[in-house]
C-alpha cells in the first residue's frame, strides 16, 4: 500500500513539475511573441512612414489644408480676445477642432493598413491619435500656444518619423509614429498609436503550434502515467488473487488429506482391525477422499493446461434443446438434487456446432454456482431461446446475488466475491472464468444481471 502511494505521489509530483515547466515556457514564449509583435509592427510603421517621406504632403495634405484655413482665421481672431476665460474657451475649441480634423481627415491609417497588408501582415487595427502640441503662428516671431501636453514638454520635440517611447503604450497599443505637421499658420505635433484590440488573438495564432504541442505532450505524459499506474494496480490485483487462490487450494487439499491421515491412524487401532465392517468403511472413506484429492490435483493440472494452450474446440452439430435437457437431468441427479429446476425452451429445433465437453462444463458451472450461492431452497429457472442467429441460455437463481463491484470482476481468473473467501462457500474463483472462456471460444459471450439478496441471472449467448 505504502509503495503504491509513493509511486502515485511521485507520479503526480512529476506531472505537476512538467505542467509547471510547460506553463513557464509558454509564458516566456507569449511574452517574447508579444514583444516581437510590437517590434514588428512598429518597425513596419516606421518603414511605412519612411516610405512616405518623399510624399508626406500627399498623405497629410487634406488635414493640413483644413487646419491651415482654420488657423488663418484664428490669427485674425486671437488678438481680439482679451479676457482669460474666453481665451481658455478658445483654446479648448481649437483643440477640439484639431482633434476632430485629424481623426477625420488623416489618411495615414488607410496608408498603413495597405502597407501592412502588402507586407503580409494584419491589416485591421484600431488607431489612436494623441495631440501633444498646437501652436498658432500669429506673426513671424510669435506664436500662440493653444495646447501643449506634459509629455510634449517632458520629451522635447520630435521630428517627423520619430518613435514615441514605450512609456506611453498601453498593453495593446503600440506607439508607431510621432508626427509634426505645419505651415505658415500653425504647428501641430501628434503621436499615432496603433491599437490591436485582438492582439492576444494574433499572438495566439503565432504560438498555436507550440501551444498545441505542449498540450499534447502533457496529455501523452498523463496517458502514459495513467496506463502505467493502471497496469501496476492490475498486476497487484492479480497477485493478490493468486495468493487467495493458493490459500483456497491449500485449504481444499488439506481437508481430504486430513481425513486420509485420520483414517490411516484409525486402521492402526486394534479394536478397528478386529471389525471387518469398520475396516471396510474406513477403506471406502480413504478411497473416496483419494478420488477427491485426485480430482483436485487434476484440476490444478488442467488449470495450467488451459493457461498454456488456447484450448481447441472439438465441435459437433447437436440439437441444443436435447443437449440442455441431458445436462440438466444429469445435474438434477447429482449436485442439483436439492434444487428446484424449471426449464423453458424455445430453440425452434435448431442444431448448433458445439463442443459437448466444454459446453456441458460451462452450463454445469453456472448451475452449480446457482445451488452453491443460495441460502434457501434453490430454485433455478433455465430458459433457452434463439435471437438474431444466437442461442441464448439464461440461468436465473434465487441466491445471495452479487453486488455491483463484484459483478465487474466475477469473470476474472481466481476472483471470488468478497464474501466468498471466508470458506463458507468453497471454491477457487475459476468457475465463471471458464464459463467466459468457453463462451468466447464459441464466438459468444456471457452477461450477468444480479441483485444482492434477490438472485442472479447469467445469460450465455452463442452464435449458431
Ligand atoms: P468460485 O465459485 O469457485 O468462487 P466462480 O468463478 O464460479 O468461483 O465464481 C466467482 C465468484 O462469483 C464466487 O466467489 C461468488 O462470489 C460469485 N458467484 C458466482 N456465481 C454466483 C451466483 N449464482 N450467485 C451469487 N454469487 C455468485
Amino acid at each position: 500500500m505504502g509503495k503504491r502511494n509513493t509511486i502515485l505521489t511521485l507520479g503526480i509530483l512529476a506531472i505537476i513539475f512538467i505542467i509547471a515547466a510547460q506553463v513557464i515556457i509558454l509564458r516566456g514564449l507569449w511574452k517574447q511573441e508579444n514583444e516581437m509583435l510590437t517590434l514588428r509592427y512598429r518597425s513596419l510603421a516606421q518603414e511605412a512612414n519612411a516610405s512616405l517621406r518623399g510624399s508626406v504632403i500627399e498623405v497629410h495634405d487634406t488635414v493640413r489644408y483644413i487646419l491651415s484655413q482654420y488657423s488663418r482665421k484664428l490669427v485674425k481672431e486671437l488678438p481680439e480676445i482679451k479676457d482669460e476665460t474666453s481665451l481658455n474657451e478658445k483654446k479648448k475649441e481649437i483643440l477640439d477642432y484639431f482633434t476632430t480634423a485629424l481623426e477625420k481627415e488623416q489618411d495615414f491609417t488607410a496608408f498603413l493598413s495597405k502597407y501592412f497588408e502588402d507586407q503580409g501582415f494584419e491589416k485591421n487595427f484600431n488607431y489612436r491619435i494623441s495631440i501633444t502640441n498646437i501652436e498658432i503662428i500669429t506673426s513671424d516671431t510669435t506664436s500662440f500656444i493653444a495646447y501643449r501636453s506634459d509629455s510634449y514638454l517632458g520629451l522635447g520635440s520630435g521630428g517627423p518619423g520619430n518613435i514615441a517611447p514605450e512609456a506611453e503604450e498601453s498593453k495593446t497599443s503600440i506607439s508607431v509614429l510621432r508626427q509634426r505637421l505645419g505651415d505658415n499658420y500653425f504647428y501641430l505635433n501628434f503621436e499615432y498609436y496603433i491599437d490591436f484590440s485582438d492582439k492576444q488573438k494574433l499572438i495566439l495564432r503565432d504560438t498555436a503550434a507550440s501551444l498545441i504541442i505542449s498540450l499534447l505532450s502533457i496529455l501523452v505524459i498523463l496517458t502514459i502515467f495513467m496506463i502505467t499506474y493502471r497496469n501496476l494496480m492490475e498486476e497487484k490485483r492479480l497477485s493478490n488473487l493468486k495468493t487467495d487462490f493458493i490459500n483456497n487450494m491449500t485449504h481444499e487439499l488439506k481437508t481430504p488429506l486430513a481425513t486420509i491421515t485420520v483414517a490411516g491412524k484409525t486402521l492402526e487401532m486394534p479394536q478397528i482391525r478386529s471389525d471387518d465392517s469398520k475396516i471396510l468403511s474406513t477403506a471406502k472413506l480413504i478411497g473416496k477422499q483419494s478420488v477427491h484429492l485426485n480430482q483436485l490435483i487434476n484440476m490444478i493440472l488442467e488449470i495450467s493446461m488451459w493457461e498454456r494452450t488456447e484450448f481447441q474446440l472439438d465441435k459437433k452439430t447437436v440439437n441444443v434443446e436435447e443437449l440442455m435437457n441431458d445436462i440438466v437431468s444429469s445435474f438434477r441427479q447429482g449436485y442439483g438434487h436439492s434444487a428446484v429446476l424449471n426449464q423453458k425452451y424455445n430453440f425452434k429445433g435448431i442444431n448448433a456446432d458445439i463442443d459437448l465437453v466444454y459446453f456441458t462444463t460451462m452450463v454445469n458451472n453456472l448451475l452449480s454456482n446457482a445451488v452453491k450461492y443460495c441460502e434457501k431452497e434453490p430454485e433455478i429457472n433455465i430458459e433457452g431461446f434463439v435471437e438474431d442467429k444466437n442461442i441464448c441460455i439464461s440461468i436465473a437463481d434465487n441466491g445471495i446475488g452479487i453486488n455491483k463491484t463484484d459483478q465487474k470482476h466475477v469473470f476474472d481468473k481466481f476472483y471470488r466475491a468478497s464474501g466468498g473467501n471466508i470458506h463458507k462457500y468453497k471454491g477457487l474463483g475459476l468457475g465463471l472464468y471458464y464459463v467466459k472462456k468457453i463462451a468466447t471460444a464459441h464466438g459468444g459471450d456471457v452477461t450477468l444481471n444480479s441483485k444482492p439478496g434477490k438472485g442472479s441471472i447469467f445469460t450465455v449467448t452463442i452464435p449458431y
